[in-house]
C-alpha cells in the first residue's frame, strides 16, 4: 500500500512537496482555494536567489527603518491601526538582530540555499520545463559610493559562506546591460542568484506533472482540522465535505498559522505584502533580473513583460492593497532604467501576501502536537528560492530520512 499525504496549499512550497513526496511513492492530494500558483507565488520578483543569506530583518535594516516608515510609498510600511497586533512579531524580530543570532540565521539559509538550483532542475526536469529558469548572475545597482561601500560587510558574509559577489564599473554594467543609466556608478553581483521566466509557470508546470503522475488537485477550503489521540484524521471543507487524511502537509503560505493553532501550535507569522506591476510595453530590454540598492525590490525581464517588484506592507491579511505602491516601483526604476516608459493600459498590478517569520527562517519539520503533520511555510521574501529544496526536505522527513543538515533551527516551537 502507498502511503498517501494531504497538502494544504498550491503554491510553489506545496506543489514542490508534493512532487517529490510522489517521487517517494506517496499518493498525493493537494487541497488550495484558489488554483496551483495564484497566491503569493504568482507574482513575486521570480529571484532564485540562493545566496541571500542575511536575514531580512538585520541591524542594517533597523538604521534605514525610520527613513522608510516616513514614506507611505517606501519600501516598508506599517498601517498604523495594525501595528497593535503586529507588535509582538516587531518585537521577536528585533531580538533576532544579535550578532550571535543573526550568524544563526545567516548559516541556516545558507545551508537551505545550497541545494536550491539541483532541486529546481529536479523538477522542471520532470516537468520538461527547464527553459524556465535562467542561468544568469542578477546584477545590483549602485549609484551612491557610500551605499556601495555600506553593502561591502553583507559581500563578505556571503564570501565567507562561499558565494562570492562580483563588482563592477558603471562602465562594465553598462556593457552588460545598455540600457542602465550613467548615473550608476556601481554593480555587483550577488554571489549566485538566479531568475524565472514566470513564477506562476513554474508552479503551474509542476502540478501538471504531478497531476500526470496521479496526484489529485482539489479546489476547495480547507476550515477545519480533526484529530483524536494526537494524530489528525480529517479536513473539514468549505465545501461541505470530509478528506480523511493519512499524513498531513501544511504549505499554506501566510495563512499557515491560522492551521498550526487548530493543532495546538503557536506561531508568529506575518503577512508582509509586496507589490508588482508588470510593463508589457516598457521601452527598456534587460537581460537578466536587477537590484536598486537605494530601495528592496527587483526588475525581472519576465514571458509578459518587465515585472517591477517589491515593498514590504505590514497591514494584515485582509486590508485592501494600496496599488499606489506597485505604480511606485515604476518611479523607483526609472532613477537606473531612464528609458523605462510610464505603465500603458496594458500594464497589470498585483499584491500577494509573504509568509514572514520574524527570524527570516522558515518552519520545516513535523508538529509538536501531531504525529502525522509536517509543517513548510513560513518563507517570506525566499519561498520562490526555497520551495523545492523544502519539498525535498519534507518528502524526506515523511520518508523518515534524516535531512542532511541541521533542522532544528526550523523547528515549530521556536516562537
Ligand atoms: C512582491 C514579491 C516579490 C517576491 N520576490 C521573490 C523572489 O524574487 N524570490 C523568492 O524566492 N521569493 C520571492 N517572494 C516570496 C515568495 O513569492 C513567497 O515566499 C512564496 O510564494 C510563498 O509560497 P507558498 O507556497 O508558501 O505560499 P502561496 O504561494 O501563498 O501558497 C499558499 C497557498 O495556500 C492556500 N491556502 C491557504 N490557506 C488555505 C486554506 N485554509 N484552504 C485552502 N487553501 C489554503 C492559498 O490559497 C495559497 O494558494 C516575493 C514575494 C512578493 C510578494
Amino acid at each position: 500500500m502507498k502511503p498517501t499525504t494531504t497538502i494544504i496549499g498550491a503554491g510553489i512550497v506545496g506543489m514542490s512537496t508534493a512532487a517529490f513526496l510522489q517521487r517517494a511513492g506517496h499518493d498525493v492530494t493537494i487541497i488550495d482555494r484558489v488554483g496551483p500558483g495564484e497566491g503569493c507565488s504568482f507574482g513575486n520578483a521570480g529571484g532564485v536567489a540562493f545566496a541571500e543569506i542575511m536575514p531580512t530583518v538585520h541591524p542594517g535594516v533597523f538604521r534605514k527603518l525610520p527613513g522608510w516608515l516616513m514614506d507611505p510609498l517606501g519600501p516598508l510600511t506599517i498601517r498604523w491601526g495594525y501595528l497593535p497586533k503586529a507588535l509582538p512579531w516587531f518585537l521577536s524580530a528585533a531580538r533576532n538582530t544579535t550578532p550571535a543570532r543573526v550568524e544563526e540565521i545567516v548559516q541556516a539559509r545558507a545551508a537551505l540555499g545550497m541545494r536550491v538550483v539541483s532541486d529546481f532542475e529536479t523538477l522542471l526536469g520532470d516537468a520538461g520545463r527547464k527553459d524556465l529558469l535562467v542561468y544568469r548572475e542578477t546584477l545590483r545597482l549602485f549609484d551612491d559610493e557610500a551605499q556601495f561601500r555600506a553593502e561591502a560587510a553583507e559581500r563578505d558574509t556571503k564570501k565567507r559562506h562561499g558565494f562570492p559577489c562580483e563588482i563592477y564599473s558603471g562602465d562594465q554594467v553598462r556593457e552588460m546591460e545598455p540600457a542602465v543609466g550613467k548615473n550608476v556608478i556601481r554593480g555587483a553581483s550577488h554571489g549566485g542568484w538566479y531568475f524565472v521566466l514566470n513564477p506562476e509557470g513554474v508552479v503551474k508546470a509542476i502540478a501538471k506533472t504531478v497531476v500526470a503522475n496521479g496526484g489529485k488537485i482539489i479546489a476547495d477550503d480547507v476550515r477545519g482540522i480533526v484529530h483524536q489521540d494526537g494524530k489528525v484524521t480529517a479536513l473539514t471543507l468549505a465545501g461541505g465535505g470530509r478528506h480523511p487524511v493519512e499524513n498531513l502537509v501544511v504549505c499554506a503560505g501566510a495563512y499557515s498559522h491560522l492551521l498550526a493553532r487548530q493543532l495546538g501550535e503557536r506561531v508568529l507569522l506575518e503577512a508582509e505584502r509586496g507589490y508588482h506591476i508588470v510593463l508589457p510595453d516598457s521601452g527598456v530590454s534587460i537581460s537578466r533580473s536587477l537590484t536598486y540598492a537605494r530601495t528592496p525590490g527587483a526588475a525581472t525581464p519576465m514571458e509578459m513583460g518587465l515585472r517591477l517588484a517589491g515593498t514590504d506592507e505590514f497591514a494584515g491579511l485582509e486590508a485592501e492593497p494600496n496599488y499606489a505602491r506597485a505604480d511606485n516601483l515604476f518611479h523607483v526604476f526609472k532613477k537606473v532604467l531612464p528609458g523605462l516608459q510610464p505603465p500603458n493600459e496594458r500594464a497589470t498590478r498585483w499584491m500577494g501576501r509573504r509568509p514572514g517569520t520574524p527570524d527570516s527562517l522558515p518552519v520545516i519539520g513535523r508538529s509538536r502536537t501531531m504525529s502525522n503533520v509536517v509543517y513548510g511555510f513560513g518563507h517570506g521574501h525566499m519561498g520562490l528560492t526555497w520551495g523545492p529544496t523544502t519539498g525535498r526536505l519534507v518528502s524526506e522527513i515523511l520518508s523518515n530520512k534524516t535531512p542532511n543538515m541541521n533542522m532544528d533551527v526550523f523547528r515549530v516551537n521556536r516562537f
